[in-house]
């Protein structure tokens, strides 16, 4: 019952998701189950796809969200440069380019639209939030992460009146919602945290409005991940491009007023408080991986990154696999970690699956994360631990720039930061390089082997990428 036809003659020749009605009264039995409908799920559905002996009709995903799975490193970049705010809601084929489409052969994947709320891995189920009961042979965990509230960050901001003005921005919906709502370039709006979503959507917000604040707790943006220079250098970008940013900031007191907030922020920059009115506050402080299902199993989960532990092979136990951000995995050159990436998914994503379809493949390369600011020109690639609490050597081109408030800087236009431990490469930052594989593989082999940099000079540093 689960490879009905999809009707619909829209739909192209790949993966069609055919979602079951929300009560399905007898239990259904898959093969190959997969919670989540992020990039890891997606991935590890291609994969399964391909391998030798899976027929897609074995396959059944459980997604919460009312959508196809979707590319959501756009909703922070390129979307708000385009018009677009629909996305084909479940089951209709996505009508949209940024939508995962292309996976081959051509497959029916059955689709249960709900939340997975209970795991019995002796008996091997999953039931969902609408009382569907799902046998597995074999189960893989891609539930991902969910965005922490403002509130956990600024206490002031949990009375009541202020709650319908604050968002958190993860989703399509998040996505469709604020875009929807901010309908003047006047309109104020005000992100919190300067982490990679509130950098990247404080710049991209610049398109609509006129009036975008970040709220920054540290001196920088991107500060827990760049060299303190850098992240002074990419703030004072920002508000060269017209984000106002309030560094070492925080909300002191927030109150509410016919259909507005207004926000009093402190911050060490400013010698007094800054008020702002505004009705759209999103909170960019950071996420938490979604292991209540594994949780209601008694699966491990890791004391210090909090993610669902799994082996080299993706493998929670027998029969259970997790992969994506949700993941707590052994990397075999810097040890156990959790990344909240999208190629880690995508690579995650598809081991998990082949080792599930009865392979042995090991995680083993290295994934790599990228970040674009286009309107700054700033675009970067890393691999491996890029931590700013690390040590750093860096080999630069600089240019002169004048930038707002700061007439003539050395403009960091090209060059690689290396993160160091006892002096050996255990990251690599690849800042405005050339696009290409090439860079990235042998950042990659930097970290694998752990080169060690004493003694190198500049010439030979510049040489290794
Ligand atoms: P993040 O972990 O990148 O950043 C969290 C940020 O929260 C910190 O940098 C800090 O500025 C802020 N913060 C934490 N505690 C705070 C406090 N007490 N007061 C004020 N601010 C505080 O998380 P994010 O930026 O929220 O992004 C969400 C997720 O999306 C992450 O998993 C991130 O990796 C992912 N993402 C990745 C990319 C990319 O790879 N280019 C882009 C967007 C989002």
């Amino acid at each position: 019952p689960l490879a009905a036809e999809n009707k619909s003659r829209r739909v192209p020749a790949h993966v069609v998701f055919r979602r079951l009605p929300p009560h399905v009264a007898a239990p259904i039995a898959a093969k190959f189950l997969v919670v989540g409908g992020g990039t890891a799920a997606w991935s590890a559905i291609q994969a399964l796809v391909r391998a030798d002996g899976v027929q897609p009709h074995q396959i059944v995903l459980v997604a919460e969200e009312p959508y196809w799975p979707y590319n959501r490193t756009m909703l922070s970049k390129e979307l708000w440069r385009s018009d677009i705010v629909d996305h084909a809601p479940l089951p209709d084929p996505p009508s949209v380019e940024y939508a995962y489409k292309h996976v081959a052969p051509p497959a029916h994947i059955a689709v249960v639209n709900s939340t997975a709320v209970f795991l019995d891995p002796d008996q091997k189920y999953v039931r969902t939030k609408s009382g569907v009961h799902i046998a597995y042979d074999k189960l893989l965990l891609a539930t991902g992460a969910t965005p922490r509230h403002a509130t956990s960050v600024a206490p002031v901001l949990r009375h009541p009146s202020i709650q319908p003005y604050l968002s958190t921005f993860r989703t399509f919906s998040d996505y469709r919602a604020l875009r929807q709502t901010i309908t003047s370039r006047q309109q104020p709006v005000v992100v919190i945290g300067g982490g990679f979503l509130g950098t990247e959507l404080a710049l991209a917000l610049t398109a609509v409005s006129d009036n975008v604040t970040l709220v920054v707790s540290e001196a920088g943006v991107l500060f827990r991940v760049l060299p303190r220079y850098l992240c002074h250098f990419l703030a004072a970008k920002l508000e060269n491009a017209g984000v106002r940013v309030l560094r070492s900031a925080f909300v002191s007191d927030a109150s509410e007023k016919d259909g507005h907030v207004t926000l009093q922020i402190d911050s060490t920059d400013q010698p007094q408080p800054t008020s702002i009115t505004t009705s759209h506050i999103i909170a960019a402080v950071g996420v938490d991986p979604c292991t209540q299902l594994a949780k209601t199993a008694g699966l491990e989960i890791d004391r210090h990154d909090h993610g669902v532990r799994v082996n080299d092979f993706m493998m929670v136990e027998p029969d259970v696999y997790a992969a994506g951000d949700v993941a707590s995995f052994h990397d075999r050159s810097l040890g156990r970690r959790r990344v909240e990436h999208w190629d880690h998914a995508v690579v995650s994503g598809r081991i998990a699956a082949a080792n599930m379809a009865g392979a042995r493949e090991r995680y083993a390369l290295q994934s790599m994360f990228w970040s674009d600011l286009p309107a700054v020109d700033v675009s970067f690639t890393a691999v491996g631990l890029v931590d700013s609490r690390l040590d750093t050597v860096a080999v630069w081109n600089l240019e002169e720039e004048a930038v707002r408030d700061a007439p003539s800087i050395n403009r960091f236009a090209d060059g690689v930061v290396y993160y160091l431990e006892r002096s050996e490469i255990v990251g690599v930052v690849l800042w405005n390089a050339p696009k290409g594989a090439a860079g990235l593989r042998r950042a990659r082999a930097l970290v694998d082997a752990k080169t060690c940099v004493r003694g190198l000079d500049e010439r030979t540093l510049a040489a290794l990428v």
